[in-house]
């Protein structure tokens, strides 16, 4: 429903670029005509957030990848969302698979990293969704619930406001095998019915969920006209021209 929840396109690039790279995709996003009812929201890797945000023209979010739970003090290496907000960016994207395989982010971690970032005035792309052998063993659905509860719980109803869900099974990310429109939508409702059963109907009709894994300029339009697919969560396109044609395939 586009009325309560207008549609998103996140371009997550992830470890990857160099300021000549960043640059460039600036440019060509500075070229895309933003449909009106898209929000579009970029995460550059860390170093580069404050190039991105002074030359990237207004109507384009931009988001950290990641973001601590303290806004300041003897936390050497990490990222404080007080320096985004100095900054002035808008997002950051928390629970990406990555960070909870390779850094050993827990739900725990997960639900007080989002809960502190949108306390504090900081919007947030949760991401969840399951492995290759959880959907091989029907778990899919507990594994949301469990990733979801444990966001849901860290935060106040007035925190929703700033949440944005990104369901993206482990299997589809960077791996070229998308999920299926009845696949992804199957999952959405699902979590939607969960927050309308969970948290209250008013969050489960207006929190968009944005489906990621794989997604290019190809899938994307199949994708975006399920009831429950609210935009994408794009990795590998966001770093190709393809991502304004996902961008215009989901208005
Ligand atoms: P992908 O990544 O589009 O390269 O599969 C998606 C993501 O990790 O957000």
């Amino acid at each position: 429903d586009r009325v309560l929840r207008p549609a998103q396109v996140g371009g997550n690039w992830k470890l990857n670029g160099s300021k000549q790279l960043v640059e460039s995709l600036v440019g060509l996003l500075n070229k895309t005509e933003i449909p009106a009812d898209v929000e579009v929201v970029v995460a550059p890797p860390a170093p580069y957030l404050d190039l991105v945000r002074s030359s990237l023209k207004k109507e384009v979010g931009v988001a950290a990848q990641n973001a601590y739970t303290e806004k300041s003090g003897a936390f050497t290496g990490e990222l404080s969302i007080e320096f985004l907000k100095d900054l002035g960016i808008d997002y950051v994207v928390l629970g990406h698979s990555e960070r909870r395989e390779y850094f050993h982010e827990t739900d725990d971690v997960v639900a007080k990293k989002v809960a502190f970032a949108a306390k504090n005035g900081i919007k947030v792309i949760a991401c969840i969704g399951e492995k290759l052998d959880e959907r091989e063993s029907n778990q899919t659905f507990a594994v949301v619930d469990r990733q979801t509860k444990a966001i849901a719980d860290a935060l106040a109803p007035a925190d929703w406001a700033n949440i944005v869900i990104a369901y993206e099974p482990v299997w589809a990310i960077g791996t070229g095998k998308v999920a299926t429109p009845e696949q992804a939508q199957d999952v959405h409702e699902h979590i939607r019915s969960w927050l309308k059963s969970n948290v209250s109907e008013e969050v489960a009709a207006t929190t968009r969920i944005l489906y990621g894994g794989s997604v290019n300029g190809k899938n994307s339009a199949d994708l975006a006209k399920r009831e429950d697919i609210d935009g994408f969560l794009v990795g590998g396109a966001s770093l190709k021209e393809e991502f304004a044609t996902i961008v215009r395939a989901t208005a």
